[in-house]
């Protein structure tokens, strides 16, 4: 099946094709037809998959310019409402209005977006600020898309996002996307569906393209392991996942005093340096990203080839959404996990539902750890506010810092 074969309109067809894009991933070719027929779809299915084109193809065929706002796609984060405000301009050839919606900056230049836009992709708080304060009108919207929505769930935007739905029009296209099926999101599809087709996709990560091992070793000699790792990988572009934010600090923080250029990405960074971040490793000027979950999930980043997990995930499911930032289209990709004996209980929930190899690290040298550098050093842009005291005194430094 090509994209010519399916009926797509013309002038979209030709941005597409130009874009390189002959045939459609798995996702898009399930789910195309169905929302040209009008369906209501539920589909399991993460980014990377092609899920972007899959919906804006057919919204874009269907809406009309200079009309208002028509369609309007929710997402849990800003970079994921950035990357799909990016697909539809391309896809659509700017021939639309698409207007961005996220917290974090200022609303006036959204206001005009959400009066002239055909399509409004949104975070859902802002989104809903907009609507309190009258900025927006849903009347005319006849497609809704609600992307990542178990993400949504899980950053607790679900009431915004029904408070948001009360304001659309019952008559309409509604479309979910989702990596995870919990019970809660299936909830949801219940309510605001109207009997929906369900698709199910594998994901785009190729697992003959992704070699997953995991290595062991003792808390106190992780960050030497991650280091001689890198070293020797030597990865153009590698993510290194934390579980927390003050850990993801650390770790970028000695990475760069090792003179790796490493950068941190999680929630607390504000907007503009969270942007600045990602921007930076999108143009290859930093070699390493060490995110959270939460921050890298939905990502969509060319080109990573190793990801480390620096702490095993807590859920069998972000470990999914790691690995599979990379292997990506066609490209080769390795997950390492770092497992040490904090680990164990989280891993093994990994490891229960998914073969990982074990391998041998061999020997490595160690490389101090400072369980101290939260400061600006390795970038960072949160002031030192002195909130942080660093490790307790009766545990004495050396042994805070065994902990990470
Ligand atoms: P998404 O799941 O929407 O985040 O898409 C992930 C990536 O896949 C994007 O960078 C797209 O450019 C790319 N992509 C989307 N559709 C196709 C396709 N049919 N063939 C190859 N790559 C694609």
């Amino acid at each position: 099946m090509e994209f010519k074969d399916m009926g797509i309109d013309s002038a979209l067809l030709s941005t597409i094709e130009q874009r390189g894009f002959t045939q459609p991933t798995a996702i898009q070719e399930q789910t195309i037809p169905l929302l040209k027929q009008g369906k209501d779809i539920i589909a399991q299915s993460e980014t990377g998959s092609g899920k972007t084109m899959a919906f804006a193809i057919p919204i874009l065929e269907k809406i009309q310019k200079g009309q208002g706002p028509q369609a309007l796609v929710l997402t849990p984060t800003r970079e994921l409402a950035k990357q799909v405000s990016e697909e539809f301009e391309k896809i659509g050839g700017g021939r639309f209005g698409v207007v961005t919606v996220y917290g974090g900056v200022g609303f006036e230049p959204q206001v005009h977006g959400l009066r002239q836009a055909e399509v409004i992709v949104a975070t859902p708080g802002r989104m809903l600020d907009h609507l309190r304060q009258g900025n927006a009108r849903l009347q005319k919207i006849t497609h809704v898309v609600l992307d990542e929505a178990d993400r949504m769930l899980e950053m607790g935007f679900i009431e915004d996002v029904e408070t948001i739905l009360k304001q659309v029009p019952r008559e309409r296209q509604t479309m979910l996307f989702s990596a995870t099926m919990p019970w809660e999101v299936r909830d949801i599809s219940l309510r605001y569906l109207r009997e929906p087709a369900e698709v199910s996709t594998r994901q785009f990560v190729d697992s003959s393209l992704l070699k997953e091992s995991y290595l062991d070793c003792l808390d106190n000699e992780k960050f030497s392991l991650l280091v001689h790792l890198l070293r020797t990988h030597r990865p153009p572009r590698s993510m290194v996942f934390c579980g927390k934010r003050s850990t993801v600090d650390l770790v970028a923080n000695n990475l760069h005093r090792q003179g790796i250029t490493a950068k941190a990405l999680h929630g607390g960074l504000t907007q503009g340096r969270r942007e600045q971040v990602l921007a930076e490793f999108h143009q290859g000027k930093t070699l390493v990203l060490v995110a959270t979950d939460v921050a890298a999930r939905g990502l969509d980043i060319k080109g990573v080839t190793h990801i480390y997990n620096y702490n095993a995930p807590e859920e069998a499911d972000d470990y999914t959404h790691r690995v599979g930032r990379t292997a990506r289209a066609g490209e080769k990709g390795m997950a390492v996990s770092l497992i040490s004996p904090t680990d164990y209980l989280n891993f093994r929930r990994v490891t229960s539902v998914r073969d990982i190899d074990r391998e041998e690290a061999g020997e490595y040298p160690r490389i101090p750890f400072n369980p101290r550098l939260m400061d600006r050093e390795g970038g960072l842009d949160r002031p030192f506010r002195g909130g942080f005291r660093g490790p307790p005194r009766r545990h004495g430094s050396r042994r805070f810092a065994r902990r990470f």
